[in-house]
């Protein structure tokens, strides 16, 4: 099979924030291509680079071409993510097109001359290459892959282990990061941080190490003597004061088993996704330090990179590319899995995550492929059966997770149970919360744990932005292991020793029943049960939340002495509505008293906003899929007897769907409203609700007290029978959720 040709890119680094760069992408061609065809450059749906226009070199974000070919520049100002006159998941960027015929070995050269990143951040960018017949397309050429770096830093991330042994020295380490939370690109060599233990104990923080690659601060050798949970706080001034606190560092005499942290579920370029494997590796060991990663892209796509229907597209170079990544990044301290979504299993089981512990599984892999059973049909139920035979009929070990995705979970979830290898269930990701998909998982009988994860389509492993599309950041899964290799991960998966939590915070949970650790079964039969769980969080907790069966049945909340501040958060249950087709706006009010912004909860988007002018709250935000927005708020000159004002216009697809004036009673402690949104046929359907699937609002108003403990030991007793499972789920004030796996009692 002979090659079309190839693609290379060559750019100064884009800088994020609106700033403008020139970028020239380098293409070559090894076949002729007749006159009349084009050469097209897509970007990724998600993709924040600016529109360019082809008519005026002098002005901004223009797209322009070099070549010894006649050749026609065009733009598409406004291709859609969707629909004719895209290739999804690409939308139709720029292009030539060809007034006389293309030699074998013609040459073109195209520059995007000051073009500007937007509205977010993203690490990793690729323009791709097609050749095109009037709208058919004819072959993949390449894609020109580019680097982005961050901006000044506006905010330290500290990351330290979650369980530290006392006296034995551990390494922290401080990532500065832009307003987006990307990696700074600033050179920080020689600035000195502040470093404080944030209740006075005493640390050894007098060698921090800078690495030029990776943009990294380590703090070597740091050692807490002192039982407890620990937080340490740096500094630094920078055109202002940068700051930020670590993760909670949990010191014990001993561990049998640590938490470590990662991400099973990132996709890449070869599809729905962007950078390369390997690129995505690099960015989740020094950027996220995360300790264990999968880049799991869609399988279908790997057979065929950059498009699918294109019969010679060169296949197996994603299958090559995937491992080799794998095995390189595979090292001390960074664990990668191998792994690929199993296609559409939409309609039947939903979407499902196949990982490989070993490589050398990889001639059975091909055996899927060749039997044209990696890509089961999602509407047929022998085609997902079919997967599974195979899958079962593979020499190695292997696991197939699911997660929940656009229109929320699978079809049925009264599926044959697969106890040995469906052992965990992703319960949020960039597209939201799935607590009910897990929930409704383990109410049909299946042994699964909780897992939190990326699903992310966009950079940045393990720390996404969810720019103007996806309404979260990513998961991260907190697994319990006894060594942290390949080995420890597995087994932590296998054997549903793993939490749930987003917002990229690592909060630390353990939890148990009669002494007996999550993810285990007791023995059947009835009798008293003690179930314990310990929280260190990354901010003070707002409950901690006991489910059995399906259904909450304890709750634990710090006492509320002051009502310091109020929290005052909403969200939907519309799964996956996205953020470019939804806007919420409107105020948060007290009359005849003033409220002041304290905090802004889940901000993420350069599309929300929260701001405060005289006293009143005004609001924009977007994209909910069960993760909150809101705001603390401090209330000054408040009668009790008065009520908080929530004025709220929704709208979807541009058309409004809730207009109200919603009035809570600030008397109460707490209170939970909700409204209907009025939605038309066809819109996306909320997550899993049973009886008629009507869209909600939810609005959430409770005093808080930020001095509220981070930390939390509560047990509860319980009777236990045989059947009954439990597990537990922690909400923070700041928005952030954790769940634990279940422990089960054996069915007799
Ligand atoms: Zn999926
Ligand atoms: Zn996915």
């Amino acid at each position: 099979m002979r090659t079309w040709g190839g693609v290379a890119a060559e750019s100064a680094p884009l800088l994020t924030a609106g700033r403008a760069a020139d970028v020239t992408v380098h293409v070559f061609l090894q076949r002729e291509i007749p006159a009349g065809h084009s050469i097209e450059l897509w970007r990724h749906f998600v993709s924040d680079i600016e529109m360019v226009q082809c008519v005026d070199a002098a002005k901004p974000a223009f797209f322009g071409c070099d070549s010894d070919v006649s050749a026609e520049p065009f733009v598409f100002p406004d291709a859609r993510v969707h629909g004719p006159g895209t290739f999804f998941p690409y939308r139709r960027y720029a292009g030539v097109r060809l007034s006389q015929g293309a030699p074998a070995d013609a040459q073109f050269a195209f520059h995007f001359h000051d073009v500007r990143m937007q509205t977010y951040e993203e690490t990793m960018f690729n323009l791709r290459v097609a050749i095109l017949n009037s709208d058919e397309l004819v072959a993949y050429l390449g894609d020109a892959m580019l680097r982005i770096i961050g901006d000044k830093p506006e905010t330290l991330r500290l990351i330290a282990p979650t369980c530290v042994v006392a006296g034995e020295p551990f390494d922290l380490r401080i990532v500065a990061c832009d307003r987006f939370g990307n990696k700074s690109g600033s050179d920080l060599s020689s600035v000195e941080f502040e470093l404080e233990h944030e209740t006075g104990n005493a640390l050894i923080l007098d060698d921090i190490q800078y690495s030029d690659d990776d943009c990294l601060h380590t703090v070597k050798s740091v050692v807490l003597d002192a039982d407890g949970v620990h937080y340490v706080r740096a500094r630094l001034t920078c055109d202002g004061l940068v700051e930020g606190v670590s993760n909670p560092i949990v010191v014990r005499r001993s561990w049998e088993e640590r938490v470590v942290w990662g991400d099973l579920h990132q996709h890449a370029y070869f599809a729905d996704g962007r950078g390369r494997p390997a690129a995505n590796y690099e960015y989740a060991r020094t950027t996220s330090c995360l300790d264990f990663c999968s880049v799991c892209p869609h399988q279908e796509f790997l057979y065929a990179p950059g498009l699918l229907r294109i019969a010679d597209a060169p296949v197996q170079e994603g299958w090559e590319e995937l491992i080799e990544a794998a095995d390189e990044f595979n090292r001390p301290g960074f664990v990668t899995i191998l792994g690929s979504e199993a296609g559409s299993l939409a309609s039947i089981a939903g979407h499902m995550n196949s990982y490989y512990l070993d490589h050398s599984n990889r001639p059975e892999l091909e055996r899927l492929r060749d039997k044209g059973k990696c890509r089961p049909e999602s509407n047929r139920p022998e085609s997902y059966d079919a997967y599974l035979t195979e899958l079962e009929a593979s020499k190695g070990e292997y696991l197939l997770l699911p997660h929940a995705h656009a229109r929320g979970g699978p079809g049925q979830f009264d599926l044959p149970r697969r106890p040995a290898y469906q052992t965990s269930v992703e319960v949020c990701s960039v597209h939201g919360v799935f607590e009910e998909c897990y929930r409704q998982w383990l109410m049909n009988g299946h042994c699964v744990g909780a897992n939190g994860g990326g699903d992310n389509h966009m950079t940045s492993t393990g720390n996404a932005n969810p720019g103007n599309h996806y309404p979260n950041t990513n998961g991260l899964t907190g697994a319990f292991v006894s060594e942290h290799s390949r080995r420890g991960i597995w087994d932590s998966f296998k054997n549903r020793r793993t939490v749930a939590v987003t917002g990229n915070q690592r909060l630390f949970v353990e939890f148990s029943a009669n002494g007996s650790p999550m993810g285990s079964v007791l023995s059947g039969g009835v009798g008293p049960c003690q179930l314990r769980v310990d929280v260190a969080g990354t901010a003070p907790i707002l409950k901690i939340e006991l489910v059995k069966n399906g259904e909450v049945i304890r709750t634990h909340r710090p006492e509320l002495v002051t009502r310091g501040l109020l929290r005052v958060v909403w969200t939907d249950n519309c799964c996956s509505r996205r953020t470019d087709e939804s806007k919420t706006t409107g105020t948060i009010s007290v009359p005849a008293a003033r409220l002041s912004l304290m905090r802004k909860l889940h901000a993420y988007n350069g599309t929300d906003s929260f701001e405060e002018a005289d006293g009143v709250i005004r609001f924009r935000s977007n994209a909910y899929s069960g993760i909150t927005r809101g705001v603390l708020a401090a209330v000054e000159g408040a009668d009790m007897g008065s009520d908080l004002v929530f004025e709220v216009e929704d709208t979807s697809h541009k058309r409004v769907v809730l207009r109200d004036r919603i009035s809570v009673a600030l008397a109460q402690d707490r209170q939970r409203v909700s409204r209907a949104l009025d939605t038309e046929e066809g819109f996306r359907r909320p997550v899993f609700t049973p009886g008629p699937n009507v869209p909600h609002l939810f609005l959430d108003v409770d005093w808080v007290d930020p001095a509220w403990p981070r930390t939390a030991i509560v047990e509860w007793i319980d009777t236990i029978k045989s059947g009954d499972w439990y597990y537990v789920r922690i909400e923070q004030i700041d928005a952030n959720i954790a769940w634990t796996s279940p422990i089960w009692c054996a069915k007799i």
